[in-house]
């Protein structure tokens, strides 16, 4: 956008200027079909987890309502109501987007629901292991998800291990769940109270939790838990919550995906990289002008890195959209 040029007058610009105040903003619940027969639905993740859409407020309309208050009647068409999304999102005009409500059912492995609770915007009921029993039902993982600790990614994995050390991981796994599960029953067959006696119980265990946030933030756990970075697990709950909230509201997911996980940012030194590789450089050649290493300083190849980051995004430009 020029300097001096505010997201208000570029929006004018493309979407006209509003004659007057806006219209009465229509008043009546919207519901989306497709979304209310998902109600209730449990999309089975994991072993013994599920994400089921509990509720909904608001869809496509009510962030171009919302939007239409902040800037006046500019769009009246599908069409502009797209081109709106799509610019409200690009511009990071985020406050539209919070006018969408979504809440989730979910239940989930301990383990998973740490990285979920990371994100403090959601409001959060969970299942009481004060209150209830806790269920029996833990995770295991698949055996082709049992891999090699990676050694690009110190918080990831990759690469296959031999069947006997996933067997064994797998057994143990069950093992131990199945005796501190036997430990959780004795101590509550013995009068510990429910609240002290659920501390013998793994990670692996699963737990249960409404989850209700508002599309913005839903959009920023999917950007942060969608992403090849997060742990397999939370990715695919991440997944499932994506599947449910594009009913509700496809067009802004439509402009989530090309705009944010589609879309590729650059920071200045990666800038100064395509001026030189636009001017022929190599990549080397381009990396080292603009200060993005690419190997240590004993000649190694980095695996890690700004450098290793531009060329991971240069692979993304050449491959397949
Ligand atoms: C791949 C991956 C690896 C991770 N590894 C680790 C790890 O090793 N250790 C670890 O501890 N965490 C780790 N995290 C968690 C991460 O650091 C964040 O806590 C988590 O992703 C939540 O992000 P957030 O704070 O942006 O989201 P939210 O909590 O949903 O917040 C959304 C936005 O609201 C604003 N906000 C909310 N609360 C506050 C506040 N109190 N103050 C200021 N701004 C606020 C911020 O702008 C924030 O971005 C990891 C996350 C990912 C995705």
């Amino acid at each position: 956008m020029p300097a001096g040029r505010s997201a208000r007058d570029g929006l004018m610009a493309e979407f006209g200027s509003p004659a007057a105040l806006p219209d009465e903003p229509a008043m009546s619940r919207v519901s989306v079909p497709e979304a209310d027969r998902q109600i209730g639905v449990k999309h089975p993740v994991l072993s013994h987890g599920f994400v089921a859409l509990v509720d909904y407020m608001g869809n496509d309309a009510a962030i171009v309502q919302a939007a239409r208050v902040s800037y006046g009647q500019g769009t009246k068409t599908v069409r502009d109501d797209r081109g709106l999304i799509r610019y409200l999102m690009r511009h990071r005009h985020t406050t539209p987007f919070e006018m969408v409500e979504y809440k989730f059912l979910v239940r989930l492995p301990i383990f998973v629901a740490r990285q979920f609770i990371r994100h403090r915007t959601a409001s959060v009921n969970e299942f009481s292991g004060r209150y209830s029993i806790m269920p029996d039902e833990y995770e295991i993982p698949a055996p082709e998800e049992v891999r090699h600790q990676s050694t690009r990614n110190r918080q990831g994995r990759e690469g296959a291990l031999p069947p006997e050390i996933v067997e064994r991981f797998r057994s143990d796994l069950d093992a131990v769940s199945k005796s501190a599960y036997d430990a959780y029953t004795r101590a509550l067959e013995a009068g510990v109270a429910r609240e002290t006696a659920r501390l013998v119980l793994p990670l692996a265990y699963y737990t249960e939790w409404y989850w209700k946030c508002d599309l913005h933030n839903l959009l920023h756990f999917l950007s942060l838990r969608l992403d090849p970075h997060a742990q397999e697990e939370i990715r695919l709950y991440a997944a499932e919550m994506a599947k449910l909230g594009r009913i509700v509201c496809p067009i802004a997911f439509e402009a989530f995906e090309e705009f944010q996980i589609e879309g590729l940012t650059l920071s200045r030194r990666e800038r100064v990289a395509m001026r030189a590789l636009l001017e022929g450089k190599s990549v080397p050649d381009a990396c080292a002008i603009a200060g993005l290493p690419l190997a240590r300083e004993d000649g190694k190849p980095m695996k890690t890195g700004e450098g290793v980051e531009f060329v991971e995004k240069l692979e993304r430009l050449r491959g397949p959209d």
